[in-house]
């Protein structure tokens, strides 16, 4: 039995490549709703993201993928500083991933937040959520997220933004690594500054004027120059998107059309917003106190190696935002698809995956963690869409947009629908 802890985009994929490889799974997420801040994202295939996608798909993730691509509002958009971008519809994602969880035969209980385990030697072998309920595993995988709690988003931040993760409502975040007593890799002690904000808004489209909203579901973008005195180029640089660190986006507003109009410049107090043409009615939709606050993030992350096998424990493993500074739902598919896999191997006693340097999906990994070894690079986030990353991709020749290149490199690695490997055929599992 796999148990997965935490269902944010990193959590449906590593149920969903572990019941790929045939093992039984169990996906315990402490909210209402899977998919965590991905709920209020939407941005996907940007820049360097486009050739990650396409190597989970080669690799075998193609049926997870085909049900984001079922909801996506536009494709192949263009925007400052990022080309080719899908933007899925987050108002119809969640129902849409609940049924594929659900159609692999993976069992999803919501309201689950787990807050301890019990362990024997180097295993874990049980965890219990805050209801008292224990759930026996053979291997657990760690998707818990790095968003919050409130004392976090008080001590970083402005308070409790009201966002997406709802924890006054669902308790606090609770991670599975520190519960099994490992020593996390945590913002301000002792570690340079890691921590951001969230670096995104959502406008209820309801709010904005005809003729806004129409250009926006027409185009799948709208950017408006902002008057100098309303630019915010001094707080770009707290956004965990660092891909979003450009000039474009203090100089402008740049909306994309998620299904909300997603307001890529945060905390625009609401009486500055209404201000300008468009906007004199505009209200946000998330988070809740968005004009002032986000949620913050990036505040504990797991020690792992680059088969996501968490130190010290050896069955297991962790995912998304967990692993290292890593943004992006693409990034935390990739890592949730390996972690899902992998935990599928020790079942069967097999040696871990780890992708090949050869692959972009394996080399933000390797690089990552290398990069996290050194002060400097601890101050910085690692995207396929931007920033260093992207910039290393594009250096490495391992960026493209031509599909048939990555069926190629993959197949070439001899990694060609590995995630499809039917690992489990014992009925004990
Ligand atoms: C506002 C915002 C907008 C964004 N926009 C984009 C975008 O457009 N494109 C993009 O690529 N990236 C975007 N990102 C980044 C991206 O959403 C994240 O990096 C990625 O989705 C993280 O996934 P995750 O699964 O690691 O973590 P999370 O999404 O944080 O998921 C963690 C999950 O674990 C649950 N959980 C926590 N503790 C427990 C526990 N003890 N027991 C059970 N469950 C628990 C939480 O409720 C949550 O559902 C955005 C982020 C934010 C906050």
């Amino acid at each position: 039995m796999v148990i997965v802890v935490g269902g944010g985009w990193a959590g449906c994929a590593a149920a969903f490549a572990a019941a790929l490889a045939g093992a039984k799974v169990t996906l315990l997420e402490k909210t209402d709703m899977l998919l965590g801040t991905g709920l209020v994202g939407g941005i996907m295939r940007n820049n360097g993201r486009f050739t990650a996608l396409e190597e989970i798909w080669a690799m075998g993730g193609g049926d997870f993928i085909r049900h984001i691509e079922g909801v996506a509002r536009h494709r192949w958009l263009d925007f400052p500083g990022h080309r080719h971008a899908t933007l899925y519809d987050v108002t119809r994602i969640e129902p849409v991933i609940r049924r594929a969880l659900l159609d692999m035969g993976i069992e999803v209980q919501f309201q689950s937040r787990v807050v301890g385990v019990l362990k024997k030697g180097p295993r874990l072998t049980e965890i219990y959520t805050a209801r008292g309920k224990n759930h026996p595993g053979d291997v657990f995988i760690d998707t818990t997220g790095s968003a919050g709690p409130i004392k976090n988003c008080t001590r970083h931040g402005s308070g409790c933004a009201m966002c997406i993760l709802r924890c006054p409502t669902f308790g606090p975040r609770v991670s599975l690594t520190e519960k099994a007593g490992i020593e996390e890799i945590r913002a301000g002690d002792g570690f340079p500054h890691f921590e951001a904000m969230s670096g995104s808004c959502k406008l209820d489209k309801k709010s904005l004027a005809t003729w806004l909203v129409d250009r926006l579901e027409r185009e799948g973008k709208v950017v408006l120059p902002l008057p100098a005195h309303i630019q915010k180029h001094e707080l770009l640089s707290r956004k965990a998107c660092q891909q979003y660190n450009l000039e474009e986006f203090a100089r402008n507003l740049i909306l994309l059309d998620t299904g909300h109009a997603k307001l890529m410049t945060p905390y625009f107090p609401l009486e500055v917003l209404r201000k300008l043409d468009g906007f004199q009615e505009a209200r946000y939709a998330d988070p809740y106190s968005g004009g002032r606050g986000n949620s913050v993030r990036f505040m504990a992350i797991a020690p792992c190696d680059d088969a996501l096998q968490v130190h010290g424990v050896e069955n297991l493993f962790c995912a998304g935002e967990k692993t290292g500074l890593l943004v992006g739902h693409t990034e935390a598919i990739a890592t949730g698809f390996l972690a899902g896999h992998n935990a599928a191997r020790y079942m069967v006693g097999l040696k871990p995956l780890v992708l090949p340097v050869d692959l972009a999906v394996g080399d933000i990994i390797a690089f990552m963690h290398r990069e996290m070894k050194t002060p400097d690079g601890l101050t910085k986030k690692y995207t396929f869409s931007g920033s260093v990353y992207f910039q290393r991709m594009q250096e490495r020749g391992l960026y493209t947009t031509d599909v048939q290149v990555v069926r190629e490199r993959v197949e070439k690695l001899g990694l060609r629908n590995i995630y499809r490997q039917k690992l489990l055929k014992n009925p004990r599992f």
